[in-house]
């Protein structure tokens, strides 16, 4: 027989804790499942300096507290339980279904994250792994590259933002992109250029160029680059490399069910995260419009939990636009 849940959560990263502890703590009979094990990206770095309260902690830590407290309130957490499949029945509940087991929601939170898209090159992983210079997000760690050489990858966005970020802190940054044009929004670019051409600059491009080998001792001490026109090999003495080659949300496996966009990020509404499908939000890395911080994630989690509650005792509401008479003070 299939178990019935007031609330699933897919994915148990920081998303999918923030809303399970305002479940459970609701008193929901809620399941998050996990197609790992708790935490989600966070647990793969140990310095976490912009989550509130916490000056410094670990993300293994910081999730380990979060698990606990989760629990504490009575929500069950299944590890190695990788969600395959959703399907909303006529009777308003949704199945989810993993390898082994299908288990029913009234409610259901998507929260399965993103991953950074990797360069694939020699010595990311192991720099990336050994959490010694290489990273895939500056405006998290720019700060513990005060003062040191840094190289970052990239021509979106994110790229320009998260770099002209690095620029505050690090001695010298060199941006190397694989075009002379770079794709980001024309402010942006204007920003950057700005920035390069100041005198003094500690920022360089090294446009038309890749890198092609990340490598060092126990920490990054250099990074390959080579001239896509020329191929001229240089070398960039440094103590990190920052790849902002974009995100691939972790969404394949609903194709079909939510409404996607062409990069694979949930579509919803913005406001109270409402899918395409009744009784189906998303939270998290994984919707558009992510801030991608553990912070926002957290907080979608708990947006997304609290707005079910307003679902479940009124159907109707979902396909309503935003409204004034949910607003703080009418509400
Ligand atoms: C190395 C590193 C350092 C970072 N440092 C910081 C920092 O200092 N400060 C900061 O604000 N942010 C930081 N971030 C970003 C932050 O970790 C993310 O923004 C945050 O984890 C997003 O949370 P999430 O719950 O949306 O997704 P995720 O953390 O990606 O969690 C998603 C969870 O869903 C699970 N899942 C995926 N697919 C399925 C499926 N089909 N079925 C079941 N489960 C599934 C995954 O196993 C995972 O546990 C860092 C990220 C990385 C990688």
């Amino acid at each position: 027989m299939t178990a019935i849940y007031d609330c699933i959560i897919v994915g148990a990263g920081p998303a999918g804790l923030g809303a399970g502890l305002y479940t459970a703590r609701d008193r929901q009979k809620t399941l998050l499942l996990d197609k790992f094990y708790p935490g989600g990206q966070i647990n793969t770095t140990d310095r976490i300096e912009n989550y509130p309260g916490y000056e410094n902690i670990s993300g293994p830590d910081l999730i380990a507290t979060m698990v606990k407290q989760v629990k504490t309130f009575g929500a069950e957490i299944k590890t190695s339980a990788e969600v395959r499949k959703l399907h909303r029945r006529d009777d308003g509940l949704i199945e989810v279904s993993t390898a082994k087991d299908t288990f029913a929601a009234r409610v259901v939170i998507l929260s399965p994250g993103s991953s950074y898209r990797a360069l694939g090159v020699p010595g990311e992983d192991r720099f990336r792994q050994a959490g010694t210079g290489v990273s895939y997000c500056g405006t998290c760690d720019a700060p513990f590259f005060r003062d040191k050489v840094v190289v970052a990858v990239g021509g979106g966005n994110t790229a320009i933002e998260d770099t002209l970020h690095l620029a505050k802190y690090a001695k010298k940054v060199y941006m190397v992109h694989r075009r002379q044009e770079f794709r980001a929004t024309p402010v942006l670019v204007e920003e950057l250029m700005a920035y390069v051409k100041k005198p003094g600059s500690n920022l360089e491009l090294k446009l038309d160029a890749v890198v092609t080998d990340i490598q060092g001792g126990t920490k990054v001490e250099r990074a390959i680059l080579k001239n896509v026109k020329t191929d001229t090999i240089e070398e960039i003495a440094c103590n990190g490399v920052f790849i902002f080659v974009g995100m691939v949300p972790n969404t394949a496996f609903l194709n079909g069910f939510a409404d996607l966009t062409q990069q694979g990020f949930i579509r919803c509404d913005t406001a109270y995260l409402r899918t395409r499908v009744p009784g189906v939000f998303a939270a998290g890395d994984c919707r558009i419009g992510a801030a991608m911080q553990l912070i926002t994630a957290v907080a979608d989690g708990v947006n997304a939990a609290m707005w079910s509650k307003h679902y479940l005792r009124d159907a109707g509401w979902w396909n309503q636009p935003l409204s004034d008479a949910l607003s703080p003070g009418e509400w």
